[in-house]
């Protein structure tokens, strides 16, 4: 599958990047490692005329221990790298665990952490040839005014599949996001959206530069449930989080991803295990109430009813694993 024409530009610096973004807006597309990017563009389903490369910017690639003890992550920093740094893998193992299940080693060789935090939404009806896709009436991701997963709905339904931002919501992660006109620092958390078509705030001139990570001396852990580990997207991911120590205690975070358009941050189920501690019954409680917040799923990738069966094993190992560390 052929390319379609596009002008690449390859940029010096930060400042050049954002220019050309400028200059280009909505007819401008980012690439970093392209594993994404290329890929669909092969597919035909992102026709940019202009590809602003970040490839080689080395202010983006640093990883830097800032003042109060957290670390600063530059956008263009791969996956494979990151995978390999010692102070990521002993402050912030649920985040190595969630670098690491991304797709496979060569894969994460070209990836960047930035790609994976604005990967876009996929969908089995769009994600596919051209050609296939003639076979189908355009949906609200091809200009059309139609959802294929759920024919009744007004808005796309396209999957959110990353896997580290679900990590990095337990951390607290921020993200700087810059254009021309100056930068704005943005919890990961607030960074997506419902809607599978448009999924993060970001406009076509801006540019996630850094991710900010705090110091965080609580309990984490990742898990992703996927067919074949080091090739598939998950069915289902969870990040999560606590402070204590055993069954005790007081806060706990529980993020679930590639289960819907966006993360789901579980809000009743945390309470629970917050309010009870991670004992037996009140992770069984919890883990009853994980459906009520799961809003609506599709049969997109996997059937609904998996999914949400999916949801509660996943969640049920996440609070125990937890327990356990
Ligand atoms: C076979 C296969 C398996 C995969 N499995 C997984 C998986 O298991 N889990 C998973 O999470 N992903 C998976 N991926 C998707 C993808 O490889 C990763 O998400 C990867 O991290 C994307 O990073 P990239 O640098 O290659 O992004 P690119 O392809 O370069 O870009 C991805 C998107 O992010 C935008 N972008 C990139 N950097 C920035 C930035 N700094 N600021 C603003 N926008 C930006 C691009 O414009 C584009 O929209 C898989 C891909 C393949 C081909």
């Amino acid at each position: 599958m052929l390319l379609p024409d596009h002008s690449y530009v390859k940029v010096d610096s930060l400042e050049d990047c954002l220019e050309r973004l400028r200059e280009n807006g909505e007819k401008a597309m980012i690439v970093a490692g392209g594993t994404d990017v290329i890929f669909n563009m092969r597919l035909k389903l992102f026709d940019p005329e202009v590809v602003v490369s970040l490839r080689g910017l080395e202010e983006l690639e640093k990883v830097e221990e800032i003042a109060d003890g957290g670390l600063r992550i530059g956008a263009g920093a791969r996956l494979a790298d990151l995978a390999e740094n010692p102070i990521i893998n002993s402050r912030y193992p649920a985040f190595a665990d969630s670098i690491r299940a991304v797709a496979s080693t060569h894969i994460r060789n070209m990836a960047t952490l930035g790609g994976n935090i604005c990967l876009q939404t996929r969908c089995a009806y769009t994600n596919n040839s051209e050609q296939w896709r003639e076979g189908l009436k355009t949906c609200y991701k091809t200009d059309g005014n139609i959802c294929h997963v759920l024919k009744s709905s007004t808005k796309c339904h396209a999957i959110n599949n990353a896997d580290t931002p679900l990590a990095l919501i337990v951390l607290g992660a921020v993200l700087t996001i810059q254009n021309t006109d100056g930068s704005r620092d943005v919890p990961i958390a607030e960074f997506y959206s419902e809607d599978g078509m448009d999924n993060t705030m970001l406009k076509p001139d801006e540019v996630v530069t850094f991710i900010t990570i705090p110091e965080v001396t609580d309990r984490t852990t990742f898990l992703k449930i996927a067919p074949r580990a080091g090739m598939d997207f998950s069915i289902a991911a969870v990040a999560a989080r606590c402070d204590g120590s055993g069954a005790d205690v007081s806060k706990v975070t529980i993020v679930l991803g590639s289960l819907s358009t966006h993360p789901i941050v579980l809000d009743k189920p945390a309470r629970i295990v917050s309010e009870k501690g991670l004992t037996d019954d009140a992770i069984a409680e919890a883990v009853e109430q994980v459906r009520e917040e799961l809003g609506e799923l599709t049969n997109l990738f996997s059937r609904t009813v998996y999914k949400k069966r999916m949801a509660n094993v996943i969640v049920k190992r996440a609070l125990v694993a937890l327990r356990e560390m």
